[in-house]
């Protein structure tokens, strides 16, 4: 028969514990409740985001940095803005990545190798964990400062996966499709579901001078949500946007329009913008960049636009190169909050857009 000695030796009351073991056992204890509990928030969260595709056009102050959020909460951020300024273009995509509820970024595409678009990677990198890194490849625009911007890349991305992309090659989102359009100066002939339809804009188009630079090798997406799709082509310049669209188009017409090269005169072609059609344009000009008045009034006239938003006043064009103050997030004369436009669009193809800045926004029903 077994002893039951040792049993009947233990004390009736188990003695205190040392505080750290009992801290550490509660700690055990609640782990699972509270996990449970930032599940079913999160899950929350999402209900009510009610399956929005969100995009912010975040502002750099003249650079680009547009964040992409799945319905799953799947993300791509095209662009990390300007080096320096004490990280400052990093802490904007965080601020729009807690607003989203993100706390990782699964892509980020790099369009080309200019700092306003790739100078801020080694900041994001550093606060910010990362899935892959998606490029056009190697730098071949022949200045110091672009080969050091493409240096200082491939330094900050060392232990990520990187992947080059080439025209028609597509980026695995779950619930969105996205397909490259445009990647180190080539561009794609046609994409799935869509037939080129011959561009009557083509004919009354000026020549375009050729671009040696990173701009013209800027990778462009097209983004499909259900019946939603939104257009980002980052730089592009103007001949590379004929030798796409002319004489025939491959390009569908598009809900969104991320204004090329911050609204600058080099870009946005009308052969382009006329025949994409866009419902509604986002320009990411800063105060004093982009935003010229020839390409504003380009996408502005083009057929169909309800609304052309700005990231700031362009302060070197008057009223009539300008769109309303309460399209504009960081108007003239404000201190400048970095305030972005956040767009929440919808598979049916509605959208709305708000501007932070003024908490208004505006809807734009299925067509
Ligand atoms: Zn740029």
């Amino acid at each position: 028969m077994p002893s039951h000695s040792h049993l009947a030796s233990r004390p009736r009351f188990m003695p205190p514990l040392p505080f750290h073991v009992a801290l550490l056992l509660f700690a055990f204890a609640l782990a699972p409740a509270l996990a449970a509990r930032a599940q079913a928030a999160h899950a929350h969260v999402r209900n009510v985001a009610g399956r929005s595709l969100l995009i912010y056009s975040i502002d750099v102050e003249g650079g680009q940095s547009t964040l992409i959020v799945s319905p799953s909460g799947a993300s791509l951020l095209v662009d990390a803005g300007w080096p320096d300024n004490n990280g400052r273009d990093a802490q904007r995509i965080q601020a729009a990545m807690r607003d989203a509820h993100i706390a990782r970024i699964d892509h980020v595409l790099v369009t080309h190798y200019h700092d306003d678009h790739v100078g801020g990677v080694p900041d994001l990198v550093r606060r910010v964990p990362i899935g892959a890194f998606l490029d056009h490849g190697d730098n071949r625009e022949d200045s110091a400062a672009t080969r050091a911007n493409y240096a200082a890349y491939l330094k900050a991305i060392q232990g990520h996966p990187r992947r080059i992309l080439h025209p028609g090659d597509t980026i695995s989102i779950p619930g969105l499709d996205a397909v490259v359009l445009t990647a180190d100066g080539q561009h794609v002939a046609r994409i799935p579901g869509v037939t080129p339809r011959p561009n009557a804009y083509c004919a009354a188009e000026p020549r375009w001078p050729a671009d040696p630079s990173e701009n013209a090798r800027s990778m462009g997406i097209l983004l499909t949500f259900g019946r939603f799709r939104f257009l980002d082509l980052g730089d592009l310049t103007g001949a590379k946007e004929i030798a796409m669209v002319c004489p025939a188009n491959p390009l569908p017409p598009v809900d969104l329009f991320l204004v090329s090269h911050h609204g600058m005169n080099l870009s946005n072609s009308r052969a382009l913008v006329d025949a994409i059609h866009p419902r509604v344009a986002i320009m990411n000009n800063g105060a004093r960049k982009g935003g010229s008045p020839e390409a504003w009034e380009r996408v502005h006239q083009s057929p169909g636009l309800q609304d052309l938003w700005q990231l700031h006043t362009a302060e070197g064009s008057g009223a009539a190169h300008n769109s309303p103050s309460a399209l504009i997030a960081n108007p003239s004369g404000a201190p400048d909050s970095g305030y972005w436009i956040k767009v929440e669009a919808r598979a049916n193809g509605s959208f709305s857009v708000t501007n932070q800045r003024t908490g208004e926004t505006r809807r734009y029903p299925r067509p």
